[in-house]
C-alpha cells in the first residue's frame, strides 16, 4: 500500500549513509575504504572498510566449525529466517539503494533467502550430518546479494561447518545486515565470519589457503576456473569446490508458439532484473515463417517496459550494477549497431548506470563467445528440419543451465527436454525462477558442478560420508 511504501520510504533514508566493516573474531582494521554507491542515481549511500591481510589472517586463525547438535543449529537458522523477514523493510531499503533491485526482485529475493534457510535447516535434521568438512569459504555474486549468499552460508553451516563468507565487492551492506540476523539469532562469531573486499584479494586469499576444507561459489564461469586452480594448489586434494556459475541460455519459439504469451515471456527472461540473473535468456530461435510478425510484437512490448528508479513500484526494469558493467554491456551493444545488426534498443534515464533492453540479430548461439550480463537479447531464425541442428548447437555451446521452449506440440516438448542438456527446462513460460525444496535450480557443463542448489541433495558436498569412506 502506499501508506507502507512511504513508510519503507522513510526508512531508506534514516538507513544513509551507512559504515560497514568485516565481522570478524578479532580486531578489524579500517585502514582501506571504498564507498557504496546507488547505481540508479550514482549517489554515495555509505562507505566499506574491506579487509586487509591482517584481518583475513585474524579471520582464519579464529574460524571454527559449528560443533553443536544439529538440532541446535537448525532452530538457530530457523529463528535467523524470522529475523529476516522481520527485517524486510530494512532489507528491501537496502537491495534497492545498494543492488539497484526493483521492489518486485527485493521481495522474491527475500522469499527465496528465508526458503534457503528454513530449507537448509529442516534437510539437515532430516539427513543428519554426522561428519562437517571444516572450514567452508562461501564466494557470492552480486546478482542476488541476500538469497545466494544467504543459502550459502545456511547450507554450511546446517551441516556444522564453520563459514568465512566474501560477498560481492559491489554489495558489503546486505551482507553485512544478513550476517548480524545470523548472528542475533545465535550463530557464533567464530563460526561465521564475514569478510569483505575485493575477489582477486580477499576471495583469492581465502580460497588458497590449506586451513579451509571447501569453497561454495556463486559466480562467473571465469572466476570459478580460477579458484579451482588456487585450490589444487593450496588445499587438500579433495577439497570440494561447490560452483554455481554462468550461462548462455537459449529459447526455442516455434510456429504453434501462441505469439502474446511468448513475447512477454521472452520479454520477461531477458530483461527483468536488467538481464542480470544467471538464467536469463540471452540467445532466442524464432522459427523463420513467424519471425518477422513476432519480433515486431516482441519490440512492441519492449517498449511497454518502464525504467527508473527501482524504489518506483510501477517500475519493471532498474540500473545495472555498476559503471564497468554498464561500459561492458554499452561497448556490446555498440559494435552490434555498427554491423547493422541492432534491431532495436529502448532509450534510458539519463542519471544512473541504466542500460536500454537491446535487441540484436546473429547466426545462432555459436556467435556468441561470452556471457554478457545485461539487457541485451540476441536473436536468430530457424527452418522446421533445422531443428535438431540447433539443439546441437546450443547444446555445443558448453553452458548448461536454463533452456525455454514455447510450443504447443506436446510430442515436442517431451523429445526437445529430453535433448537439450541444461539444469533447467521451462516450458511455455517464462525463463525466470525457481523454488527452493520444490524445484531445485543449477547446471551443468560451464554452467556448474551441482548438486542443485534448493534441492534435497545440496548439503551432501558440504559433509563427509564416513560411513561410505570406510567401504
Ligand atoms: P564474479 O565471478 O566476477 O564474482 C563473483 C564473486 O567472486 C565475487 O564475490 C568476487 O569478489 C569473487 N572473486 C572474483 N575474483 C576472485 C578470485 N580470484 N578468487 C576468489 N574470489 C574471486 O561474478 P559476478 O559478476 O559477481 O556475478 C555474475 C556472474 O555470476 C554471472 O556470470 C552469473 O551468470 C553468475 N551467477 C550464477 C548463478 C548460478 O546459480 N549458476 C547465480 C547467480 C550468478
Amino acid at each position: 500500500s502506499r501508506t507502507e511504501l512511504a513508510r519503507l520510504d522513510q526508512q531508506r533514508h534514516l538507513e544513509t549513509p551507512l559504515t560497514v566493516q568485516s565481522l570478524i573474531d578479532g580486531n578489524v582494521s579500517t585502514d582501506e575504504e571504498i564507498p557504496a554507491v546507488n547505481p540508479a542515481n550514482g549517489e554515495i549511500i555509505g562507505k566499506i572498510y574491506t579487509a586487509t591481510p591482517a584481518d583475513i589472517e585474524t579471520a582464519l586463525a579464529a574460524a571454527h566449525p559449528w560443533a553443536v547438535p544439529v538440532s541446535e543449529r537448525a532452530d538457530i537458522l530457523l529463528a535467523a529466517a524470522d529475523l529476516y523477514e522481520e527485517a524486510a523493510a530494512t532489507f528491501f531499503s537496502l537491495l534497492a539503494t545498494e543492488a539497484g533491485k526493483t521492489i518486485a526482485d527485493c521481495v522474491g529475493e527475500l522469499r527465496e533467502a528465508v526458503d534457503f534457510l528454513r530449507y537448509y535447516a529442516r534437510n539437515a535434521v532430516v539427513t543428519n550430518p554426522i561428519a562437517p568438512m571444516g572450514i567452508f569459504t562461501c564466494i557470492s555474486p552480486w546478482n542476488f546479494p541476500l538469497a545466494i549468499f544467504t543459502g550459502q552460508i545456511a547450507a554450511a553451516l546446517a551441516t556444522g561447518n564453520g563459514v568465512l563468507a566474501k560477498p560481492a565487492e559491489q554489495t558489503p551492506l546486505i551482507a553485512a545486515h544478513a550476517v548480524k540476523l545470523l548472528h542475533r539469532a545465535g550463530v557464533p562469531l567464530n563460526a561465521l565470519q564475514l569478510v569483505i573486499g575485493a575477489g582477486p584479494k580477499v576471495g583469492a586469499a581465502l580460497t588458497s589457503d590449506p586451513r579451509v576444507a571447501g569453497v561454495s561459489f556463486t559466480g562467473s564461469t571465469a572466476t570459478a576456473k580460477r579458484i579451482r586452480k588456487a585450490m589444487a594448489e593450496h588445499m587438500a586434494p579433495d577439497a570440494p569446490l561447490i560452483a554455481e556459475t554462468g550461462g548462455i541460455n537459449a529459447m526455442i519459439v516455434d510456429s504453434t508458439a501462441l505469439p502474446e504469451q511468448a513475447a512477454r515471456d521472452v520479454t520477461a527472461s531477458a530483461f527483468q532484473s536488467a538481464g542480470q540473473r544467471c538464467s536469463a535468456l540471452r540467445c532466442l530461435y524464432v522459427q523463420e515463417d513467424i519471425a518477422p510478425a513476432f519480433l515486431e510484437m516482441l519490440k512492441g512490448v519492449m517498449d511497454e517496459q518502464l525504467l527508473g528508479d527501482p524504489w518506483h513500484l510501477e517500475t519493471d526494469i532498474g540500473p545495472v550494477i555498476d559503471a564497468a558493467a554498464k561500459k561492458t554491456i554499452d561497448d556490446h551493444i555498440a559494435k552490434a549497431a555498427a554491423e547493422g545488426r541492432l534491431l532495436k534498443q529502448v532509450n534510458v534515464p539519463s542519471r544512473g548506470t541504466f542500460v536500454g533492453p537491446a535487441l540484436i540479430r546473429i547466426n545462432g548461439i555459436e556467435d556468441l563467445q561470452q556471457e554478457i550480463f545485461g539487457p541485451v537479447l540476441h536473436v536468430a531464425t530457424y527452418k522446421a528440419d533445422d531443428l535438431d541442428k540447433v539443439i546441437a548447437n546450443i547444446n555445443g555451446s558448453g553452458y548448461g543451465l536454463t533452456f525455454g521452449l514455447h510450443t504447443r506440440i506436446t510430442s515436442r516438448v517431451e523429445t526437445v527436454s529430453a535433448q537439450v542438456d541444461v539444469g533447467n527446462v521451462y516450458v511455455n513460460r517464462n525463463q525466470i525462477g525457481a523454488i527452493v525444496g520444490s524445484q531445485p535450480f543449477g547446471g551443468e557443463g560451464l554452467s556448474g558442478t551441482g548438486p542443485k542448489a534448493g534441492g534435497p541433495h545440496y548439503l551432501s558436498r558440504f559433509h563427509s560420508h564416513p560411513l561410505e569412506a570406510s567401504l
